[in-house]
């Protein structure tokens, strides 16, 4: 059981031994009495790290022959702007799906290069829902969707699937589920919500898209000019990347995809039963939409905002405050966060409960 309960929305909790493991590596990387952080990044040693890390992506996500994986730096936030810049056509028009605070923000960027145009939105209801009965017409060069909505505590179940490229910021909820990669032309992610520390990003995709946009890129933003150099045209960062790597293998030593999206919906099955069976808590998003990543809920009662947070600090139950946006809490429960803690939440939920239901 981890001393304190770490719920928070990103950066995020990460497996004990990572943290163990990364932290040794800046003192004596590999037994050479070196730093991680003080070699080249040219080195064999370090070079093997991208490498490893680079395929245990592959082997986890199966990505196909056609993709190709890179861990570059910026943040999601970056990857708004690089997939409309890797994407744009002869349309120069990206699509967007609006479920949320970063997918508004993903389309905005879009308009740097382009036409960025909204195919539908649930900003109507503070994005409790993802809209699933839109049209979209063949004058898109791409379709952007966001997997995981952080911050409103929803998620697509079902992809689109057709003819326009589709691309999708997946940084909440990589590595928590299965994925067809190969339905997907592009995916980024920054690393802090279920992969390793901040600092670098994860971008899979279909090496056909590379040298085909309709507007120059420049050379940092351009994907191809870091696929040519297998994620190493320039320095890495280094720490992010070997801390990643490390998550990556302990969740394929730990079972995989498979293994982990059943401990994630037992994990969010177990909440989810606490709300709906509640006379006192009350989710936030829509029933189908539900996001197996963070769970967001309200006091129906604010005067009990109190008295809850209170037995939650009793409990070191940390990072439960909801975002300013829709108020009340969030449970982020990443792949890291053990069972155990969402249980001792979830008897902190009955408690309040049987004291003031
Ligand atoms: C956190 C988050 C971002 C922003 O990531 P940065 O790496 O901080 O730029 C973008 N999209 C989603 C879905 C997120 O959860």
């Amino acid at each position: 059981m981890p001393k304190v309960h770490n719920f928070s929305a990103g950066p995020c909790i990460l497996p004990n031994e990572v943290f163990q493991k990364s932290a040794e590596s800046i003192l004596n990387f590999n037994n050479s009495g070196l730093s991680l952080i003080e070699i080249s990044h040219r080195s064999k040693d370090f070079v093997e790290v991208m490498e490893e890390a680079r395929k245990l992506v592959k082997e986890i996500l199966e990505v196909p022959e056609t993709h190709d994986v890179l861990f570059l730096q910026g943040g999601a936030s970056l990857g708004f702007l690089m997939s409309a810049y890797n994407l744009m056509g002869t349309h120069k028009t990206g699509g967007y799906l609006v479920t949320g605070a970063w997918a508004k923000k993903a389309a905005k960027e879009a308009s740097f290069m382009g036409n960025s145009l909204i195919v539908d939105s649930s900003e109507d209801k503070n994005f409790n829902y993802i809209p699933k009965d839109y049209e979209i017409g063949d004058n898109l060069d791409y379709f952007h969707v966001t997997s995981n909505n952080t911050i409103f505590g929803t998620q697509i179940k079902n992809f689109y699937k057709g003819n326009i490229p589709l691309a999708c910021d997946m940084s909440s909820d990589i590595f928590s589920r299965k994925i067809d990669v190969k339905n997907f032309d592009l995916i980024y992610a920054g690393a802090q919500k279920n992969m390793g520390p901040a600092g670098t990003t994860l971008y899979i995709f279909n090496k056909d898209i590379l040298g085909k946009s309709s507007v120059p890129i420049p050379t940092m933003l351009d994907l191809k000019t870091h696929s040519d150099k297998d994620s190493m045209f320039n320095t890495p960062p280094v720490f992010a990347v070997y801390a990643s790597m490390l998550t990556l293998k302990w969740l394929q030593n730990n079972g995989g995809l498979d293994s982990i999206e059943k401990q994630n919906e037992k994990k969010a099955d177990l909440i989810y039963n606490q709300i709906d069976n509640s006379s006192l808590f009350k989710g936030t998003a829509n029933l189908e939409d539900r996001s197996t990543m963070n769970v967001t809920f309200t006091l129906e009662n604010d005067d009990l905002n109190e008295t809850f947070n209170t037995m939650l600090s009793d409990a070191k139950i940390n990072g439960l405050k909801g975002h300013r946006s829709v108020g009340g809490f969030r449970a982020s429960m990443y792949n890291a966060m053990p069972i155990e803690s969402v249980q001792l939440l979830v008897d902190v939920m009955k408690e309040l409960e049987t004291k003031k239901g």
